[in-house]
C-alpha cells in the first residue's frame, strides 16, 4: 500500500515536495529534542569540525532492524554506531570525515566541483570556496540544500570530458547496479589530476563483493545488503580493484592513520579512500 501511494504521489509530482516537508519538519523537531537532551553533556571529549561545538558524547545511530543481520554478519562499516550525529548542528560522521579530508588533501579554492546527492554540511563547506554544481537522479529532495540542484544521472553525465577538478558522490555507488559505468563517467568528466570522494559501505571480512544488481525487492535487499535500496556490499579490496580497473589511482588512508580526527567523531573503522585521475605524461 505504501509503495502504491508513493507511486501515485510521484506521478503527480508531489512525492518529493511532501517527503521533503515531512523530513525537514521531523529533523527540526528531532534537533530541538536532541539539543535539549544533550545540553547536560557539553564537554571537550568530542569536537564537531563543522560547528566547533563540544560534547562528552554525540548521538548514536543504529540500523533498522531488518538491515542489522547483513551488516553485522559481514562486519560492514556503514555509518552506524556510537557518536554519529553532532547534537548541535546534526552533522553526520560521514559528513565530518569528508570535510576533514577536503581540508587535508584537497585544494578546493576556486575549483570546479561536481557534487552529487549533496550532503548539507559538505555543500555548505564548499559553496563559498568553489564553483559547485549539484545534482541527483531525484533532485527534488535536495532542493532545501541547494535550490539550483539539477537532475543528473551518474550513468550518463551531461557534461563534456575533463571539465571538473573534483567529484564528490558520497555513498552513492552502492545504490547503482552498473557501478562500473558510473565510475567510467566520473573518470571521463574529471581533468587529469582531478580528485574524487566516493566513500561506500564496505566489508573487510569479505573477499568478494556481494551483489545481485537485478534484485528489485526492498525486503530482500535489506536482508542481503543491509539497506532496502542498496544493490551490494562491497568487499573493500574489490571496490579498490574496480576503481583501479577504471583507471583511477587509489590511496587508502587507513582509519589508524586518521587518529587526528577521532576527536571529531568520525566513523570508527572507516578508512578514507583517496581517489585520483592520473596526470598524463
Ligand atoms: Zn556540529
Amino acid at each position: 500500500m505504501k509503495e502504491v501511494i508513493k507511486k501515485l504521489l510521484s506521478l503527480v509530482g508531489l512525492y518529493h515536495p511532501l517527503q521533503t516537508s515531512y523530513y525537514l519538519t521531523s529533523v527540526f523537531l528531532y534537533s530541538l529534542y536532541i539539543k535539549w537532551k544533550y545540553s547536560s553533556k557539553k564537554g571537550d571529549h568530542l569536537i564537531c569540525n563543522i560547528c566547533q561545538s563540544s560534547y562528552s558524547s554525540f548521538v548514536p545511530k543504529y540500523p533498522k532492524k531488518n538491515d542489522t543481520q547483513a551488516l553485522a554478519q559481514n562486519h560492514v562499516i556503514a555509518g552506524f554506531g556510537e557518536n554519529i550525529i553532532c547534537p548541535n548542528c546534526m552533522s553526520t560522521a560521514r559528513e565530518r570525515l569528508v570535510v576533514a579530508m577536503l581540508k587535508k588533501y584537497f585544494d578546493v579554492g576556486n575549483k570546479k566541483v561536481l557534487l552529487l546527492s549533496p550532503e548539507k554540511k559538505v555543500f555548505n563547506f564548499l559553496k563559498t570556496k568553489s564553483d559547485v554544481t549539484t545534482g541527483d537522479l531525484h533532485p527534488g529532495f535536495y532542493r532545501h540544500i541547494d535550490y539550483e540542484v539539477s537532475k543528473i544521472d551518474l550513468l550518463s553525465l551531461p557534461f563534456a570530458d575533463a571539465i571538473f577538478d573534483i567529484f564528490i558522490g558520497n555513498h552513492i555507488l552502492e545504490h547503482i547496479p552498473d557501478d562500473r559505468t558510473a565510475m567510467r563517467e566520473v573518470y571521463r568528466v574529471l581533468k587529469n589530476g582531478g580528485k574524487v570522494i566516493m566513500q561506500v559501505p564496505f566489508s573487510e571480512s569479505l573477499s568478494i563483493t556481494i551483489e545481485q544488481p537485478s534484485i528489485n525487492s526492498p525486503s530482500i535487499q535489506s536482508k542481503l545488503f543491509g539497506q532496502s535500496d542498496h544493490v551490494r556490499i562491497y568487499a573493500l579490496s574489490d571496490y579498490i580493484l574496480r576503481l583501479e580497473e577504471t583507471g583511477f589511482d587509489v590511496n587508502l588512508i587507513a582509519y589508524s592513520e586518521l587518529s587526528d580526527y577521532y576527536i571529531n567523531a568520525i566513523q570508527t573503522g572507516e578508512h578514507f579512500i583517496l581517489i585520483s585521475k592520473p596526470f598524463k605524461a
